[in-house]
């Protein structure tokens, strides 16, 4: 499996290129703007991009959908429940001064029974509310997917529409941490840890 990282966007998240390197199968997690080395990578890589899997709806992650989704001709998934987020990116970007023509767009919503692959890898949907009511992270192999939910040393805020503490320290401790503590975590802002680490040094949660 290959793991690509691109820091992207104006609040500089994560978005991966998750690879299946027999098939050739590949999915985007989060879509922060145009990336020209994830399409170059995707070209010389000979990828077929299935899906942009997005963590959650804060705009940060999703404001490069519309343009990456034709590019990639990838379907977008997202949680029902971060619908009414990505519904509000247009009206927050205009607050940054950013104008753009419309929302992004989605195609299907996804949830914890949703069962997706590239090649033969399975993609475990993890549903984890608490930065965001429709937060998701994904496990694909041992590798770790988490979105703005869990980061290096620290946890996502909780304090924007949707967001919840409890149901934060919930998801991670009884989801999270329930996962094998070699488990690598690629969050989304800031450096890569892994489960067993953060169990023991996480400053919020442990
Ligand atoms: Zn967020």
């Amino acid at each position: 499996m290959i793991i690509k990282r691109y820091i992207a966007g104006p609040i500089e998240a994560n978005n991966y290129l998750v690879a299946d390197e027999n098939s050739k199968e590949a999915v985007l997690i989060d879509c922060s703007e145009t990336v020209e080395k994830i399409l170059d990578d995707v070209k010389n890589s000979g990828l077929n991009v299935k899906y942009i899997l997005l963590t959650h709806g804060h705009f940060d992650h999703v404001m490069g959908v519309n343009d990456m989704k034709q590019k990639l001709n990838a379907k977008v998934l997202i949680n029902e429940k971060d619908k009414s987020q990505v519904e509000m990116t247009k009206t927050i970007l205009s607050t940054f001064g950013i104008h753009v023509e419309k929302n992004p767009v989605y195609d299907e919503f996804i949830d914890g029974n949703t069962e997706l692959k590239i090649g033969e890898i399975p993609i475990k949907i993890l549903e984890t509310p608490g930065h965001t009511e429709g937060g998701l992270c994904y496990q694909i192999a041992d590798k770790l997917f988490s979105g703005d939910t869990l980061f290096k040393n620290y946890v996502g805020r909780t304090d924007l529409p949707g967001g919840s503490f409890s149901k934060l320290e919930n998801s991670i401790k009884n989801v999270l941490y329930k996962l094998d503590d070699a488990t690598e975590v690629f969050p989304g802002h800031n450096d890569m840890t892994t489960i067993g680490y953060e169990k023991k040094h996480n400053e919020i949660v442990q």
